[in-house]
């Protein structure tokens, strides 16, 4: 089918407006947040439905044209962005944003997947409800890019992943069929549990068009501390015994290094030191709950007073209002901002056991070191989960271009730390097109050939975001996939 002719069939289904074709209105649906990959299409297309997207996915099985769900864009690994082939139609769910049903008394609400997760949040808490999903790209990332890609964030410690979150989805699959399993109900044994197939899928499965989530009772006391403390040892025997004794009512543990601080404290006026005196480590902790019959404004400054008295930690400070709460989210938000205006980095999203967290940061550490002196390294994110965002930047001095040249080197080192203590080498964010060498190198060969058996199932045309988790068709389809050649780093 001839571009032409394959715009004037989607146009018939969503209509001309639904369609750019223009290189301007197509722009920003061709480049990553980051803006590391860039890609061409004939074709972004808005559906206004899920019987759209349900029309123009079927319209591409029947002509083999190749589609890339694309939400708001703001993942970090490629997943959204078509290749170069120009090849590939870009379909984007902006249009599918509305709330369809609150159940308060079920504590659901189904929203289509176009949803900005902001959006999402606010309607849960009008209905005094809380949804709990939260991360720094919330005012832009949409509900079904969350569930794609299983998005982590600030409050998995106590409420889980995205995919935890969801009782029932809506989906479109690779051949246009329209899978309705949009169920509010916490029981149903009947067999498979599709939705988890789509959840952390990366679109390669299918396009999300819409979501049944969980809800719950609204935050009533929210109170947030900022501690310094003086080793990564010591940030992990102050989150064991502060989860031992908040259990419940901790909802957040984030860790920030000097250096991040440093860095938003260059970049970023509106950020302020936040202690009398600089800390090699900050743990940022978040506690809430819905409870009213008890202050946890007293729990969290007893617990902090002790945590001081039995040296667990060194100093800190307990938010006094809302608006110096914001202050400290700042200093963690900050400091993912301040490294993209440093300068160029290598970022890595790892996953370690969290007693084995202080191991692989100085291990991990020591081998840049030994590899890149100058290179300066944020190792910080949600410590509480084990998550920790592992960032080699360039040195303040150091040749921009020399610092690239080298950096593909820098991630292998990295990786092989976390596979030697059990690990994952990419804990929230996905494979997309940026962690398929991990994919191929770390995976088990089991765990990649039944996942590639499902994507043949399910796509036998592979037609659904080729090039995402698994390489190309043609490298896929090859009799030496998934051997030894497959596995070694470019
Ligand atoms: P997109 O970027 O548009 O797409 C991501 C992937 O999902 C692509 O493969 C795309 O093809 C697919 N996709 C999108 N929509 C659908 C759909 N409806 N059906 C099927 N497939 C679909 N991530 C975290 O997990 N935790 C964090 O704390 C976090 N913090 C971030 C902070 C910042 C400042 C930024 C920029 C990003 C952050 N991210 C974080 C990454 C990103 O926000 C998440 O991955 C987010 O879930 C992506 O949602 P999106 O709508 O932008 O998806």
């Amino acid at each position: 089918m001839s571009h032409q002719e394959l715009i004037e069939r989607v146009a018939a289904v969503v209509g001309r407006d639904a369609c750019l074709c223009e290189p301007d209105e197509q722009a920003r649906y061709l480049v990553d947040w980051l803006d590391s990959y860039h890609g061409r299409t004939p074709i972004v297309v808005c559906p206004g439905s899920a019987e759209e997207v349900s029309a123009v996915v079927r319209l591409c099985y029947e002509a083999g044209v190749p589609v890339v769900p694309h939400g708001g864009n703001t993942g970090l690994v490629g997943g959204a962005v078509p290749s170069a082939s120009g090849e590939e139609l870009v379909l984007s769910l902006e249009r599918l944003n509305r709330v369809l049903e609150i159940d308060a008394t079920n504590y659901t609400m189904t929203v289509e997947a176009g949803c900005i997760l902001q959006d999402v949040q606010e309607a849960a808490a009008e209905a005094k409800r809380y949804f709990p999903l939260s991360l720094g790209a919330e005012g832009t990332c949409q509900i079904g890019g969350n569930l794609a890609t299983n998005a982590g964030g600030n409050a998995v410690l106590r409420f889980g992943n995205a995919r935890d979150l969801v009782l029932g989805l809506q989906v479109v699959l690779p051949d246009g069929s329209l899978w309705n399993g949009l169920r509010g109900l916490r029981k149903s044994n009947t067999g498979y549990d599709l939705k988890h197939l789509f959840m952390g899928s990366e679109g390669t499965l299918g396009i999300i068009t819409a979501a049944t989530l969980k809800l719950f009772p609204a935050r009533r006391q929210v109170e947030t501390a900022l501690l310094g403390l003086e080793s990564l040892d010591s940030v992990i025997d102050f989150f064991d015994s502060t989860r031992g004794e908040l259990d419940e009512f901790l909802s957040a543990f984030e860790l920030i290094p000097r250096v991040g601080v440093e860095m938003a404290l260059e970049h970023l006026p509106e950020v302020r030191d936040p202690l009398d005196e600089p800390y090699p480590f900050y743990a940022l902790v978040q506690a809430s709950t819905s409870q009213t019959s008890l202050q946890l404004g007293e729990v969290l400054e007893a617990w902090l007073g002790k945590s001081l008295e039995d040296g667990l930690v060194t100093n800190g400070v307990l938010a006094t209002s809302e608006q110096h709460a914001r202050t400290l989210w700042l200093l963690r938000e900050g400091c993912v901002e301040a490294q993209r205006l440093a300068g160029p980095s290598v970022k890595h999203d790892v996953s370690i056991p969290i007693s084995r967290v202080p191991e692989f940061i100085e291990k991990a550490t020591r081998a840049i070191e030994e590899r890149m002196p100058e290179a300066r390294v944020v190792a910080f994110g949600h410590i509480g989960d084990g998550n920790i965002h592992f960032n080699v930047c360039a040195g303040e001095d150091q040749d921009r271009d020399a610092f690239l040249a080298e950096a593909p080197a820098l991630s292998e080192p990295i990786y092989e730390v976390v596979a030697a203590l059990d690990g994952s080498f990419s804990a929230e964010h996905g494979v997309g097109q940026q962690r398929r060498e991990p994919f191929y190198t770390y995976l088990g060969d089991v765990d990649r050939d039944t996942m590639w058996r499902i994507k043949s199932a399910l796509d036998p045309k592979q037609l659904m975001n080729p090039g995402k988790i698994f390489y190309e068709r043609e490298r896929c389809d090859a009799p030496d996939y998934g051997k030894d050649s497959m596995r070694r780093w470019n």
